[in-house]
């Protein structure tokens, strides 16, 4: 039973941080300045209506209100419902599987599952991953790496390094042979953010297998235009890629833990 409940609460509190993703999410998608990133109620992104407590329950109001604004009923995104529950289902099933190695490495695992539902959304929204965020992740992934027993702080340091070196140079090689823009900066430093959570492992799951989903995802379209040159948000892949390489680099912990 106490078990259960803190299994409750883990999601509840983890939906809540979703819905804290969720107002990072679009206000950096609308590339709003700091001081209106920080301050202020959350609106409602067509009527401009300010939102109540009660419209803004994790997962519960969007489900009560049927996805629609309480003031001018216009559609709300499924986004919205989408990250709060993954912002609490990551909670519960990485407490579940990692609590055995301590609380910050649950605590950096979760920090970096957020990480990639926010740069994947605005990257997705803006073809840009903002810095505070990339800085941000990789200083924070280093720092927390010498807490976490699961990575030590070289395997961080020299994946965040690989991270974005083998970004920059499959970009110049790409650019000298090609002469196209293949990667940006954006993906370089959000690769660093994945090797400082997850070694150079991770790095190399996200890049290859990264570039694999997008190649399916966006293969209707090269075979339609005949070519590989145009803009794609990247991020979104690198991240689906870096979460089955965090899946892969624990399967052994989970086979463990799970007996
Ligand atoms: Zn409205």
């Amino acid at each position: 039973m106490g078990e259960l409940f803190i299994y409750l609460l883990l999601f509840l509190v983890g939906a809540s941080i979703g819905s804290f993703l969720n107002v990072l999410i679009y206000r950096f998608s609308k590339r709003e300045n700091l001081r209106q990133i920080l301050s202020g109620r959350s609106y409602c992104p067509h009527c401009k209506t300010p939102l109540r407590w009660y419209d803004n329950i994790p997962l519960l109001s969007f489900v009560l209100l049927e996805g629609k604004c309480r003031y001018c009923s216009a559609p709300i995104s499924l986004r919205y419902f989408f990250v709060e529950f993954v912002g609490g289902l990551s909670l519960l099933v990485l407490y579940h599987f990692f609590h055995p190695l301590g609380w910050p490495t649950v605590l950096g695992l979760y920090i970096f599952v957020c990480l990639l539902v926010v740069l994947s959304f605005i990257d997705w929204e803006t073809f840009e991953v903002p810095d505070i965020f990339t800085f941000g992740g990789t200083a924070l992934g280093l720092i927390l790496s010498f807490l976490r027993k699961d990575i030590t702080p070289l395997e961080a340091f020299i994946g965040a390094l690989i991270g974005f070196f083998s970004v920059v140079v499959i970009s110049f090689l790409y650019k000298k042979f090609r002469g196209v823009e293949a990667l940006g900066l954006g993906d370089a430093k959000f690769l660093a953010v994945v090797g400082a959570f997850l070694g150079p492992i991770g790095v190399y799951c996200s890049l290859f297998l990264g570039s694999v989903f997008a190649l399916l995802y966006f293969l209707p379209q090269v075979v339609k235009s005949r070519s590989l040159q145009f803009a794609v948000p990247f991020v979104p892949f690198l991240a689906l890629g870096a979460l089955v390489g965090l899946i892969c680099k624990y399967f052994p912990y989970l086979g463990f833990l799970s007996k």
